[in-house]
């Protein structure tokens, strides 16, 4: 059954590293891709300031084309910056009127799934926190059945930081994120690692990403094979599955309307589903390596950093 899938995602170049791999993954299954982003920020200027809801179709939309979305939608609040001092900026917008123009899209487009932020934001961008608050309470007025969390998994973050976290170098990071535990979905996503270098090369030639154009560059230098591991894994969690539930495609174990009971009759409970297949190209968990340090990035909107000093590059996910 096709599917429409809704990735909400903060920045221009966010949807690169967290969630590329998935999009690509649903586009190539036949299912409608549609990326929402809230700040069109980390663009040169004069690509900010747009009619709230734009839809952009042309050339600069390179990135998501290559991810085989069918539809973008700029909602072209401003980015609030690091520390969330921009006045205007999306984080400090009210829920319910933002959560209504993503509802909106949602309606419009009859989603089946949106993806939204971990509670933390990730790393805790104010912006990334606010796409978590917008998210869940505009899929609640769209009555959308699936909101899957993108996110990494803190435990292995922790444990390619090594002794840096361990000696409470990196505070936030113990912090960041979501604990392996939590976690529903790991999506291996390595057979797209080909395509997410080619969003990161067109988020790169179009400019699409200000800073994160060093980040970029950085990653897009990696030996295939290194880039593959490093980003060959994408994680989600879906709050209405029971901790310890591990899944490995986004769509599996599809929510059961409940059934509303015929008067005067006992309610029939809904019947399980089955456990999905394993997913036949399981691949070994990807090798610990230095992760996303937001605190070691001097950008006004961290990315991953973008080499370590060892000859194990680059973060897992940077956004
Ligand atoms: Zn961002």
């Amino acid at each position: 059954m096709r599917r429409t899938c809704v990735f909400f995602h903060a920045h221009r170049d966010d949807e690169a590293l967290l969630t590329g791999g998935t999009m690509a993954r649903l586009a190539a299954e036949g299912h409608r891709v549609v990326l929402v982003v809230a700040a069109a920020e980390h663009a040169p200027s004069g690509l900010d300031a747009r009619p709230r809801g734009q839809v952009r179709t042309d050339v600069l939309d390179a990135p998501a084309h290559v991810l085989g979305c069918e539809r973008v939608v700029l909602l072209g609040y401003e980015d609030s910056g690091p520390d969330g001092s921009a006045l205007g900026g999306f984080s400090r917008t009210k829920v319910e009127l933002a959560a209504e123009e993503v509802a909106e899209v949602l309606r419009e487009e009859q989603a089946d799934l949106l993806t939204v932020y971990d509670p933390a934001g990730g790393y805790g961008h104010p912006d990334h926190v606010q796409v978590h608050r917008v998210g869940v309470r505009a899929a609640e007025l769209a009555g959308t059945p699936v909101v899957l969390e993108a996110t990494v998994d803190r435990d292995l973050l922790l444990r390619a930081l090594g002794p840096i976290a361990r000696f409470g170098l990196l505070p936030r990071a113990r912090h960041a994120y979501t604990s392996r535990g939590e976690i529903t979905h790991r999506i291996r996503v390595r057979k797209y690692s080909a395509t997410k270098r080619a969003v990161m090369a067109a988020h790169v030639t179009h400019r699409l990403c200000g800073d994160s154009v060093c980040t970029f560059t950085a990653l897009l230098r990696l030996p295939r094979v290194v880039f593959r591991l490093v980003l060959g894994t994408e994680w989600f969690v879906r709050r209405d599955l029971p901790p310890g539930t591990v899944l490995h495609h986004p769509l599996d174990r599809w929510p059961v309307p409940v059934a509303q009971p015929a008067r005067g009759r006992r309610p029939v409970p809904p019947r399980a589903q089955p456990e999905p297949e394993p997913e036949p190209e399981a691949e070994p968990e990807p090798t610990p390596t230095p992760a996303p340090a937001p605190e070691t990035r001097p950008q006004p909107h961290p990315e991953p950093a973008a080499s370590t000093p060892s000859s194990t590059p680059a973060p897992a996910a940077g956004v």
